[in-house]
């Protein structure tokens, strides 16, 4: 298929991301040999982006290593996981060298950052998609779940919500968005190191990948409670804000912010907390008795969403 499937992966995926001693063998044999230090839990997850899909197919490589990575840590920051090892899926149209080396560089800067090692994949000729597969490692027992929220606790989130949804629909009007707000969208920050920190403090974390109606709709089943957001206290862009429209912020994708519950007896921790990761963190409603997910106007009217999230399957 390529110069050699082998060639291709002995050059751009052999030596990828952070050098740990727990990997015994990495890329180049059957499996990969890791060893998980005693009394720690074993964190998985696996993302899957599809051309067309989740990115156009001319974007900028490097951005597209950094965002699939970045999305599959994403979620070993929602259960408070420290990032250890990945393994790699790629389906390729053809071999383009520079696109190769761009997508290995935004991968292997970002995989060195969280300090996770690419041990393994697999490397195929088809249209172009990317399959990751995150491992990260906690605390014994200690994982933060999506089921733990408690009636009364306080519903936070970090970050701005929404920004990505707006770049998106920039692009999509042909605008060319803010530096800033565009690598919102393409080049997103996961929140390891506050999904480290809750551990202990949280009573349930999830990362907000399909909006937070849709997401924040899962804590809440998972909890068997409900939710009341206070739309004004919804951390935005100016824009959106004065705008009125509150779609973005509660319901547009690819944020990849945690939304957490707190017992209320923690809410005085969060602005040190927020202090001492340089991390916005605001608290934005409550959880109580009941379900489903109800947004509250600044004068106290209900707000009816438009849309509640992203889901691949409903059209
Ligand atoms: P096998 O045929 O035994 O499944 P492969 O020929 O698919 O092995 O892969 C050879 C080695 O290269 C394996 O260690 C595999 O994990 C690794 N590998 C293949 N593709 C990738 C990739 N895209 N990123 C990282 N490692 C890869
Ligand atoms: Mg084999």
């Amino acid at each position: 298929m390529f110069d050699s499937e082998f060639d291709l992966i002995a050059r751009y995926f052999s030596h990828l991301g952070a050098s740990r001693s727990d990997v015994l063998l990495g890329v180049g044999d059957d499996c990969a040999l890791l060893r998980p230090p005693p009394g720690m839990d074993l964190a998985l997850s696996t993302d899957t982006l599809v051309a067309g899909c989740h990115f156009f197919a001319d974007v900028d490589p490097e951005a597209l290593g950094h965002k699939c990575l970045a999305v599959n840590l994403s979620d070993l920051a929602a259960m408070g996981a420290t990032p250890a090892w990945a393994s790699l899926a790629l389906s390729l149209p053809a071999v383009d060298h520079a696109w190769l080396q761009g997508f290995a560089a935004g991968f292997g800067r970002l995989a060195e950052q969280a300090g996770i090692a690419l041990v393994g994949g697999d490397t195929t000729r088809g249209p172009l998609s990317i399959s990751i597969q995150v491992q990260g490692l906690l605390p014994a027992g200690q994982g933060l779940r999506r089921s733990g929220a408690q009636a009364e606790d306080l519903i936070c989130v970090s970050g701005r919500l929404g920004d990505a949804a707006l770049a998106l629909h920039q692009l999509q009007q042909g605008l060319e968005p803010e530096p800033a707000l565009r690598a919102r969208l393409e080049r997103p920050s996961p929140r390891l190191q506050l999904g480290q920190r809750l551990l202990g403090l949280a009573h349930a974390c999830i990362d907000i990948s399909d909006g937070l109606l849709a997401d924040l709709g899962h804590i809440c089943r998972a909890s068997g409670l409900a939710a009341e957001l206070q739309l004004e206290a919804l951390p935005c862009a100016p824009e959106l804000l004065a705008s009125g429209d509150w779609s973005l912020p509660l319901s547009g994708g690819d944020d990849y912010e945690l939304c957490f519950t707190l017992p209320a007896e923690q809410a005085a921790q969060l602005p040190q907390l927020a202090a001492e990761l340089g991390l916005p963190l605001s608290p934005i409603g409550r959880i109580l008795a009941g379900e489903g997910v109800a947004c509250r106007l600044a004068d106290g009217r209900l707000y009816q969403p438009k849309q509640r999230g992203f889901d691949h399957f409903h059209d």
